[in-house]
């Protein structure tokens, strides 16, 4: 069986957030099923260069995109045994950032015909495409509407992954002649129109075959109209193909026995002594008066999503408790400044670094005591997985993926992973911390948590394989077409 991902960022070559970890991962365990996994994605001048010296052109066309005939190259690279395809167009792609231009929807139109057209170069028809997040959400649609009549892409199934349903890739009727030179008459309701615009994530969940997301709960939130940020109409519809796979993460990156960054590496049997060190480094890193306080960090994108805005309701009271908080993070101003004040006026025991630093974030991970996570919606959801992976205990909000990885600690019991609350609410979340706290001052419980986190399976085995069967599914569905 072969399958083309086709994605915006991917590990260890690019990377904004989860989506990046998703896909540098779990190529490489449906690999070990036995699948021929290669990946497409963009070549951006931020890669670093010890990757691009490796990388090597094997093909140059031209892409049509609307009235524009665009220089594309495909250039190799292979790692772990998976081959990645980048697609190479300095204009689109040279820039400093990846996402948050004007032509941003251009740019990824660019993309979506370069991978479809891309597929005779590179003499790779695959049984499936798996698309991913709305930056190639108009490849199931181009594929069925526009390119199925080729005899080498009738065949070809779509899985596509809805990583977050926020970002949709909405963009002005015009486009559809503009960008994709698609007819009029794919603006209708049951296609491509989106409330008087074009919507790149319908395309997908209209022309799929199979649309996945990122965790059970996050399926059945997205089909009400709460989270479903106006699809939840469309994706209803296609209930009987939708499912929940959660994610897993990386245990070559993500695993505190070897991971590089740690001043002091450790396992579960030695976590409790040997965290410390790591704690130590932390305190001392960022100035912090070296005491048993509770660390609690927080690694995020600075945005809503992530319920900022409890943290900012009660941040003072917090303040009060004996705890130390670090955030690593960057987004939306209004929280990098709040941050950066906060710091200002409780430097003793808060700590904000506004940037993006991967190795950091190894070591705030392995640091801490517990991570703080109360997003206001969240499809799956990596920070709390790993943070778990490193004795870190969560504390989040019931949503999305956080529902399905984190079970709130039961005293009665003795079940539970770490700490949990329901509602959006800032003193439900403090409220949490505060029993999160309570438990850390007893050591017998706090032991058994770190130990019941660290040895929680979080790795891709058996997502990757839920993968594998619904690619076999879809081949099951092609061959029998091709057999009628
Ligand atoms: P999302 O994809 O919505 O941003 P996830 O929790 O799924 O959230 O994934 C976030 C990933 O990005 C995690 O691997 C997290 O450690 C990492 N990350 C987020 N912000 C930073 C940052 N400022 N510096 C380093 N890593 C970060």
């Amino acid at each position: 069986m072969k399958v083309l991902f086709a994605v915006s960022e991917c590990v260890p070559f690019i990377k904004s957030g989860g989506l990046a970890d998703v896909a540098g991962s779990l190529p490489k365990e449906i690999k070990r099923l036995g699948t021929d996994v290669r990946v497409i994605m963009p070549k951006y001048g931020t890669i670093s260069d010890t990757y691009k010296q490796g990388m090597k052109k094997i093909s140059e066309f031209t892409v049509q995109v609307g009235w524009r005939n665009q220089y594309c190259a495909i250039e190799e690279y292979t790692l772990d045994h998976v081959t990645f395809y980048f697609v190479d167009n300095e204009q689109y792609f040279s820039r400093g950032r990846m996402y948050g231009y004007d032509d941003d929807g251009e740019r990824f139109a660019y993309f979506s015909q370069a991978v479809l057209e891309s597929l005779p170069r590179l003499s790779f028809y695959p049984d499936v495409i798996h698309c991913h997040d709305w930056h190639t959400g108009m490849i199931p649609f181009l594929l069925t509407r526009k390119y199925s009549w080729r005899k080498e892409y009738a065949s070809i199934k779509t899985v596509f992954t809805i990583h977050n349903l926020q970002f949709q890739g909405i963009m002005p009727r015009e486009a559809l002649h503009d960008l994709f030179s698609l007819e009029d008459k794919y603006f209708n309701i049951e296609e491509l129109e989106f409330y008087g615009n074009i919507n790149f994530m319908k395309g997908a969940l209209v022309a799929a075959d199979k649309i996945t997301t990122v965790s059970p709960t996050y399926m059945n939130e997205i089909q009400t109209d709460y989270f479903g940020e106006r699809l939840n109409g469309v994706l209803n519809k296609r209930k009987a193909d939708l499912s929940g796979i959660v994610n897993g993460i990386d245990g070559e990156i993500y695993n505190p026995e070897n991971n590089e960054c740690l001043v002091q590496n450790f396992r579960v049997s030695d976590a409790e002594h040997l965290k410390l060190k790591n704690k130590r480094f932390i305190q001392e890193k960022f100035a912090l008066p070296k005491t048993d306080a509770p660390l609690m960090t927080m690694i995020t994108r600075l945005t809503k999503q992530k319920g900022l805005e409890l943290v900012r309701g009660v941040f003072h009271e917090l303040m009060h408790e004996d705890i130390q908080l670090i955030v690593l993070g960057t987004g939306d101003p209004e929280f990098e400044d709040f941050f950066r004040s906060m710091e200002h006026q409780y430097g003793g025991k808060f700590k904000a670094y506004i940037g993006f630093d991967e190795s950091l974030a190894h070591q705030l991970y392995a640091g801490a005591d517990l991570f703080l996570m109360p997003s206001k919606f969240e499809p799956c959801g990596l920070g709390q997985l790993i943070a778990l992976a490193y004795g870190a205990i969560p504390i989040v909000r019931e949503t999305g993926g956080l529902n399905d990885t984190v079970l709130s600690y039961n005293e009665v019991t003795d079940e539970g992973n770490g700490f949990s609350f329901t509602n959006f609410n800032a003193h439900d979340m403090l409220a949490t911390i505060r029993r999160a706290l309570f438990f850390y001052k007893q050591k017998d419980v706090w032991s058994t948590l770190i130990k019941r986190a660290m040895l929680m399976n979080n790795s891709w085995s058996q997502s990757a394989y839920k993968y594998h069967q619904l690619y076999s599914e879809l081949q099951l569905r092609s061959d029998a077409h091709v057999l009628k």
